[in-house]
């Protein structure tokens, strides 16, 4: 149940386009949000969607993936092995500024009168666009056209193609150019611990800053963690009107001063070229010697050049990707391509935070915002990861070689916690732990099998044993080291291997005794990394030695993974008929729901944890969220009866809750819950579900939203790599159609509800046979295989109380 009450923007402000987020009204009180939903990105390099003018703002924000500062994490009481250094993504000197005069009178919105206003987020082209026409109190009619791209080809660079004309007089016009270095604000969350930024002083310590023509360059350390930046800026303007240019550049403030006599209906075409680049270990003045050549190339190519790779991109990541969904509009009074729009959305959000993410994570947030630190959790490995598996496999593999690229830090937190193998950190950007409360975050052991998990996907999906066999064993021997190290055969149990002193997914509920999530996890972390081992030694010896050498793995090791697996101890309450979330949470009291006023939720700012964790309340799925990974170990009644009991408990605090609720509900056939949650999981950000889409995307969810399509609706699932589908789609679905890679063959799967059909095309590649229901079917390349499938009748969809943005 979610429990959160929501915004409700005006529809008129926001249109519904299958292929464009629209804005047709500037409307200041919407800023927060839609300067994350407007933002653009490549999943190095993200900008907010600020004005050009700077003003008027909630949060100026340019972040570069990974690059970060670091600071003492203060206890008032200190304990052994608390995390104890913090990291915080920095806010990178803000180059969007592009500040325009006419008649020495500045644009600003909220005053201006503006004739027109559009801004679009493009999708197709990978563009911000905006569009307006401006009457200056002197009368002057100006139309200002402002487009924007962080580029999906070149990892570093961003432009912004700024052009002004006077249509109706001659007019003095200034555009002053900045790249400024303002971004930083002491600490503020009032009270919000998703929030950041606790950096006490500014982040950034200038030491280097020059300027060439109409090139400025910043160059800085971070001061703590002692990573370099190097950003700079060029210009190149086209315009008949005279003008002049002035440049100028200190330690934090870049700018370039077009001082232009406008002609009427004479445009001024100013390209701005910014590029940012970072490093742990290179000073910044060899960041600023690359900046250099990346502002040379992209002056050369030019703007129209890096639109057309950004739409070049763009199409081949929609060919890989797109979710086309139709819904009856008349069924649910809704505009026809409402779900499209926003599942479009979502995706787009997956391609911003992970197209050019090489060597470093996905944010939770993106680069959208700096809330949860710019940090990385499982949400990578649990909800981005499915997606970019079925559909850019290039991009899943470099992120968990990514986590691989860990594998140290983590071998050395395991040690310090005492224990054998490795321990990835719940939230981190450089590796080591960095989540300060550990009952909500080092507790969740889990992670270790949700990186695990996600290989084992991979590889099944994939065939890309050479990954396994090399950086996949590798992680997988510390892995099952340290569950077999944390648990013990309990002999109350009657010696089965318990885990106890963990957290799972539920963060209301903390450092428990065997959470049934992580010890279904922990077993197949298990199992997955005894019968690799195995495998290696039988088939590739060498390789096996390979990996003994790196792991100092004994033989006997590998027997005692099979037997902690095969003695886990999975909770399971007779007199209930479920399983328990963990082995004492069916003793707590219920929660008390019906006193709980709406605005009190997320309890977690309302209640002292202690309050929270006394009772059955749920923040997220962790019951729920097995019966979806783990299917295949649950009975159908099993996934019934655990649904029915932990609905009602779930608040869905956590924005990774909708999509999971929705996938399991449609299983069990419960279609008006599954499409209710659907709902929140496609609107969290548009319609600002948790309330707070304005300190950024929650990419969790937005993964979670192509789950809710595949595995939910179209009821895949992927056990052992063999893909199966049980769909069920509700009256109010005309179409829906997605594509799949697996293992380089090429599926179209389309369900269509006149026809009552589903149709599995194999357009490319052989040897792929699926099942449906209960029925094996081999595809063959080209020949589509049509069923009937069952189409569920609602009255209408409920629309709970959700609104779009
Ligand atoms: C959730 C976690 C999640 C984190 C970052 C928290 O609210 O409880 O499961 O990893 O947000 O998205």
């Amino acid at each position: 149940m979610i429990r959160h009450q929501t915004l409700r923007p005006p529809e008129f402000v926001y249109p519904v386009d299958p292929w464009r987020m629209i804005e047709q009204t500037f409307y200041e009180k919407f800023l927060p949000q839609t300067e994350t939903i407007f933002s653009v990105a490549n999943g190095y390099l993200g900008m907010r969607a600020n004005f050009e003018e700077g003003r008027p703002s909630h949060l100026r924000g340019t972040y570069i993936n990974g690059f970060h500062d670091t600071w003492p994490i203060p206890y008032g009481e200190e304990a052994y092995g608390f995390a104890k250094t913090g990291q915080t993504i920095v806010n990178v000197p803000d180059g969007c500024i592009m500040k325009l005069y006419v008649d020495d009178e500045p644009l600003y919105l909220p005053t201006a009168d503006l004739l027109s206003f559009e801004r679009v987020l493009d999708m197709r082209n990978g563009v911000l666009e905006r569009n307006l026409v401006w009457e200056t109190p002197s009368g002057k009619v100006v139309h200002v056209r402002t487009r924007r791209l962080v580029s999906a080809e070149h990892r570093h660079l961003a432009a912004i193609c700024y052009e002004v004309t006077v249509v109706n007089a001659r007019a003095p016009l200034v555009i002053s150019s900045q790249l400024v270095n303002d971004g930083w604000k002491p600490a503020e969350n009032n009270g919000d611990p998703r929030k950041a930024s606790p950096l006490k002083e500014p982040p950034l310590v200038g030491e280097l800053h020059d300027f060439e023509g109409r090139r400025v360059r910043l160059g800085y350390r971070a001061r703590n963690s002692g990573m370099a930046l190097g950003c700079g800026a060029d210009h190149v303007i086209e315009t008949e009107c005279p003008h002049r240019v002035e440049t100028s550049c200190d330690a934090d403030l870049g700018k370039v001063v077009f001082t232009i006599d406008a002609l009427p209906k004479k445009p001024v075409r100013i390209v701005k070229y910014l590029a940012y680049h970072t490093s742990r270990t290179a000073p910044p003045r060899e960041m600023l010697d690359r900046v250099d050549r990346t502002l040379d190339r992209a002056v050369r190519h030019g703007f129209d050049e890096l639109l057309r790779c950004q739409r070049e991109h763009l199409d081949r990541f929609w060919e890989r990707s797109d979710v086309e969904i139709h819904i009856d509009g008349e069924m649910t009074g809704e505009p026809d391509e409402i779900y499209q729009q926003a599942i479009r959305w979502n995706l787009f959000q997956i391609f911003q935070a992970t197209a050019r993410a090489e060597g470093v994570g996905v944010p939770a947030k993106g680069l959208t915002g700096q809330a949860y630190e710019g940090h990385y959790f499982w949400d990578t490995e649990m909800y981005v990861l499915p997606f970019l598996i079925y559909t850019e496999p290039r991009i899943a593999r470099n992120l968990l070689r990514f986590r691989h690229s860990m594998l140290d830090k983590a071998r050395a937190r395991a040690k310090e916690l005492h224990h054998k193998g490795a321990l990835f950190p719940w939230r981190t950007i450089n590796g080591s732990e960095a989540s300060a409360y550990y009952a909500a975050g080092t507790a969740q052991f889990h992670i270790n099998a949700d990186i695990m998990f996600a290989l084992e996907k991979y590889v099944n999906a994939t065939g890309d044993l050479e990954f396994l066999f090399n950086e996949g064993a590798e992680m997988l021997v510390e892995t099952a080291r340290m569950w077999v190290d944390h648990g013990f055969y309990n002999p109350r149990k009657l010696g089965q291997f318990c885990i106890h002193a963990v957290t799972g997914p539920d963060e209301y509920t903390t450092v428990v005794d065997d959470n049934t999530f992580t010890n279904l996890m922990a077993r197949e972390n298990l199992r997955f990394a005894a019968e690799t081992v195995q495998t290696l030694r039988v088939e590739h010896p060498q390789l096996y030695k390979k990996l003994v050498h790196k792991t100092e793995l004994e033989p006997e090791e590998v027997g005692e993974w099979r037997r902690a697996a095969e003695k886990m101890y999975i909770p399971y309450d007779d007199q209930a008929g479920i399983h328990p979330q963990d082995d004492h949470f069916l003793e707590h009291e219920v929660w008390d729901f019906d006193n709980t006023p709406p605005e009190n939720y997320p309890l977690l700012l309302h209640y002292h944890p202690l309050t929270i964790y006394r009772f059955q309340v749920i923040k997220q799925a962790d019951i729920v969220l097995a019966m979806f990974l783990l299917g295949n170990e649950f009975s159908d009644d099993q996934k019934r009866r655990n649904f029915e009991y932990y609905d009602p408990l779930t608040t869905g605090d956590s924005s990774l809750s909708a999509c999971i609720q929705s996938i399991v509900a449609a299983e069990i056939g419960k279609m008006d819950k599954a499409l209710e949650y659907a709902r929140y999981a496609i609107l969290m950000d548009l319609a600002d579900i948790a309330r707070n889409v304005s300190d950024g995307c929650h990419i969790a969810s937005t993964g979670g939203t192509w789950m809710v399509f595949v595995y939910g609706f179209a009821g895949m699932r992927d056990y052992y790599g063999h893909l199966s589908f049980r769909p069920r789609l509700p009256s109010v679905f005309r179409r829906l159609s997605f594509p799949l890679q697996v293992r380089s063959r090429k599926l179209r799967v389309t369900l269509e509800r006149d026809s009552k059909t589903i149709t599995y095309l194999l357009r490319q590649g052989h040897d792929l046979a699926i099942t449906h229901f209960s029925e094996r079917i081999p595809l063959v390349e080209g020949k589509p295989v049509t069923r009937e499938i069952e189409i569920i009748d609602l009255p209408s969809v409920p629309a709970g109380e959700t609104a779009r943005m």
